[in-house]
């Protein structure tokens, strides 16, 4: 069995085969994308070829493009073999160790958890992401494998990705589209138990599509792609997976068939039932219809027991903070494209899937929203920050009409970065020194004490080498840029003149989206100039971003950019570095002093750039957005406006632009410059002291992994597997009540209100004329708003018993009298242990 840990050779994509067994132990190590954040393999990889090594980091090119030859002859170095052995047996048992889930839940329901996206941003040697939804997904994957909580991610196979970015001198953004050979990429077949390849079908409006998958091994977590690039397939179909968030709706609605339906698919072919699918995103809303499907058949029930069934295990995450942010599907294009599955396989006309995408069902002319959809097929919904919790129960409040906005059943889990993977080989030093090798395993508990102790000139040393390391990666990305775009012998510029290593420097990177208002620090230019300028206390600056290739006005972010280092000739302080990836963001996030962000509030969901420079020792300055507006004191970074409670801060966009200037000249600038005699900024670095030992745990995907753990993934698990397996008594009374509700609710009504104020209390008798609906399934409550935007006051009634007709029902109950009687008001809901409520049946009456 030995032989069958690692890859036959024979079975991969692209790869020249050998009969010796030893390529093959190599191939299983370079094909691990623990090589992104571990970096046990480095000195491997670069004694096969040192060059190809610096230049790329990425150890499956590095076999693949080395002659075999020179793998043969190293393979036969009893040193490098021992090494290689050392090595793949670590690996194994950090594959096989119990970790953090099997230690906290060693007889945990949850066996397999499905991850769906439409991007994962695991490496730039895998480039199928755009940003930060792509990153979540891909840090959240690799936290997952740290702590041994038991993921697959599912996501698509771009055979072009999202676009390349060039920048002409003129500031024009130019599109370059690059191949990804799925022989190339860290990616290979997935084969079924008798070494075929595995390929799957879905249907797509009266076609049937092949799909070819794949598999990334992360560590111990694997991630499945799909791609519809299958030469069986008709050539417009084959395309279908080409560009990342390319084309229009009718090719949007095709990838998230392929993501949802395909997805699930491929998990049965697999052989894999896992109880919680997490919906990273609406994109992905179809799965819920393919696990119903799939129910349907186990089963033999209808599509909405099946529904019923499958929703406590699937777990929706909302990212955008605008309606505009959800995906809308006309009801042609619905019909088109899901008309026979909703008929065929779902045994549901076509009206009734609209009806799940819809705000209000009864209308034709709404557009399915996948939201929605999602929303109506999980059994829990969050945001990914606490702001953004809020504007998301504001988002969806249509959907839960009259009740009250605290109420809508949407929680949060802010967003992490996984630090392993941003860290740099000095701050990791720094890292392993106070809080050992394990440190991102566990629960960090310990982890605050351990970094207040970091010496001053421990992290002066890491501030300084860092930034140094970052000023030559800018000039040489300003070589490269220059000689690309044909200007390097019109600049005139000695390359030592492009950045300081002991300047302030700033960074800025991130989509250009106007949103995101990348031009807010353009305001006043002048006034940019003389902070640019400054004789004594200069700043730096490097910035990146692209824009999406339709939006105009992103583009002309980036050329406003481009002109002001261009016309006043800044080209030794400001640094515009082309095609912004995950390679250019490890650079800046671990050089920066500064690291900037301009959102206008409360549109940045959560954002995750700026926490990836918390483990370097970076500091943050940005509106009070996202993360940003739960993390900041003003111990640890620096805030543009006050921390308004509304949630748009009421600034002008001048006034914020006013107070980013302020803050850097009068308090940033300075403090970087405040020097003691030594040399050191103390004061500076008592605020990293504080930034890196608070907010590097609280804002680390670990600790995001964990919460998503014990709040969701794991009562998702037994409530779904309760409900599965007791769908014949209980739990088929419980849909069965359910749907007696759907069709009674209406006909409930208030009798007789009687209000008294009794000593120090109000005193309630109510009637209820309930019709159809038993009193078991409600619950009568007095309810007053709390004046402070928190949570209500809620009392629940008490029944009167014995009345001979259950249609009419007697409620009772007191409050203290500590607020006026007109405060409160009375109000009937659903009532069950079993549902999640408002989010299962979200009916409400009020007594006014
Ligand atoms: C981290 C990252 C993002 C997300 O950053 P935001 O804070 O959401 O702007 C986007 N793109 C790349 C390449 C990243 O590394």
């Amino acid at each position: 069995m030995e032989e069958d840990k690692y890859f036959n050779t024979q079975q991969l994509y692209g790869f020249l085969p050998s009969e010796n067994k030893e390529v093959g132990k190599l191939a299983t190590l370079a094909l691990d994308m623990r090589w992104s954040w571990n970096h046990a393999t480095d000195k491997l990889w670069r004694q096969l070829d040192p060059e190809l090594w610096d230049q790329t980091q990425n150890p499956w090119l590095v076999l693949q493009t080395v002659s075999r030859n020179r793998v043969e002859q190293l393979l036969k170095d009893p040193l490098f073999k021992e090494k290689l052995d050392a090595l793949l047996e670590k690996r194994e048992k950090a594959t096989n160790s119990s970790a953090w889930f099997q230690e906290k839940y060693p007889q945990s329901g949850l066996t397999h958890l499905a991850y769906f996206s439409m991007e994962f941003m695991l490496n730039e040697a895998l480039p199928i992401y755009v940003g930060g939804l792509g990153n979540v997904a891909g840090d959240q994957l690799k936290s997952a494998s740290d702590l041994g909580v038991p993921v697959t991610g599912i996501g698509l196979f771009y055979q072009q990705g999202y676009f390349r970015q060039e920048i002409d001198h003129d500031g024009n953004q130019k599109a370059i589209h690059a191949f990804n050979d799925p022989g190339q990429v860290p990616i290979i077949p997935l084969r079924k138990p008798d070494g075929e390849w595995l390929r799957i079908t879905v249907q797509l409006g009266g076609f049937s599509l092949w799909l070819r998958t794949w598999e990334v091994q992360a560590g111990r977590v694997k991630l499945f792609l799909l791609d519809s690039n299958d030469p069986a397939n008709l050539p417009v179909h084959r395309g279908i997976t080409n560009e990342l968030y390319g084309g229009g709706p009718e090719l949007r609605i095709k990838q998230e068939i392929i993501l949802g339906i395909g997805g699930w698919k491929l998990l049965a072919e697999m052989d894999l039932k896992p109880e919680v699918c997490h919906l990273n995103e609406g994109h992905s809303g179809f799965v819920v219809l393919a696990r119903a499907a799939e129910i349907m058949k186990e089963k033999r029930c209808s599509f909405e027991e099946a529904l019923f069934i499958s929703r406590p295990g699937n777990l929706f995450t909302t990212h955008t903070a605008v309606p505009a942010g959800f995906d809308h599907f006309h009801p042609h294009l619905m019909e088109n494209m899901l008309g026979q599955y909703a008929r065929d396989v779902l045994g549901i006309g076509l009206e009734r899937l609209m009806a799940l995408g819809r705000q209000n069902p009864g209308n034709s002319e709404e557009y399915f929203n996948m939201a929605f959809l999602a929303l109506r097929g999980c059994g829990a919904v969050n945001g990914v920050s606490q702001l953004h919790g809020i504007v998301s129960r504001e988002l969806f409040s249509c959907l839960f009409p009259r009740w009250p906005l605290n109420e809508i059943p949407i929680g949060h889990v802010t967003n992490g970065v996984h630090m392993p993977t941003w860290d740099n080989e000095f701050s990791d030093k720094i890292w392993t020194n106070a809080c050992g090798k394990d440190r991102w395993r566990g629960d960090l508990a310990d982890m605050e004490p351990a970094m207040c102790q970091l010496s001053d000139e421990a992290l002066w040393d890491l501030r300084s080498i860092c930034r140094e390391n970052l000023v030559h990666f800018i000039r040489s990305r300003f070589e490269r840029q220059s000689r690309l775009g044909g200007r390097r012998n019109h600049l005139n510029l000695k390359i030592e003149d492009i950045f300081d290593p002991h300047v302030l420097t700033l960074g800025f990177a991130r989509r250009f989206v106007s949103y995101k208002r990348p031009n807010l620090l353009l305001w006043d230019k002048k006034r940019l100039m003389h902070l640019l300028n400054h004789k004594s206390f200069p700043l730096q600056l490097v910035l990146a971003g692209k824009a999406g290739p339709g939006d105009e006005t992103g583009k002309a972010l980036i050329k406003e950019w481009i002109q002001f280092i261009e016309e006043n000739s800044l080209h030794q302080k400001v640094v515009f570095l082309s095609d912004y990836d995950m390679g250019i963001t490890e650079q800046l996030v671990s050089g920066v002093d500064v690291w900037m962000n301009t959102p206008k509030r409360p549109w940045e969901a959560c954002g995750t750039s700026g926490m990836k420079v918390l483990v370097n020792g970076g500091l943050n300055l940005s509106t009070l957005d996202g993360w940003w507006a739960e993390a900041f004191s003003p111990e640890v970074g620096w805030a543009i406006g006050n921390a308004a409670d509304t949630k748009d801060n009421g600034l002008s966009e001048e006034r914020e632009a006013e107070l980013l200037y302020d803050m850097l000249e009068y308090q940033v600038i300075p403090e970087f410059y405040e020097r003691k005699p030594d040399g050191l900024p103390l004061r500076w670095l008592e605020r990293i002291r504080k930034s890196m030992s608070r907010l590097a745990p609280v804002f680390s995907a670990n600790r995001t992994v964990r919460e998503y753990t014990d709040n969701y993934y794991l009562p998702a698990a037994q409530q779904y597997l309760e409900r599965s397996a007791g769908i014949t008594g209980k739990g088929r009374e419980i849909f069965e009540i359910q749907q007696q509700i759907r069709q009674h609710w209406d006909k409930i009504s208030f009798g007789d209100i009687q209000t008294e104020t009794k000593g120090e209390f109000h005193v309630f008798r109510v009637s209820l004329v309930l019709e159809e609906i038993h009193p078991e399934w409600v619950s009568v409550e007095i309810f007053a708003e709390n004046g402070n935007g928190g949570m209500p006051e809620k009392i629940k009634m008490e029944r009167v018993e014995n009345m001979d007709d259950h249609r009419h029902q007697v409620y009772t109950g007191k409050v203290p009298a500590n607020r006026p009687l007109s405060h409160f008001t009375i109000r009937v809901i659903p009532f069950f242990k079993e549902l999640a409520l408002p989010l299962e049946s979200s009916y409400i009456l009020w007594q006014r």
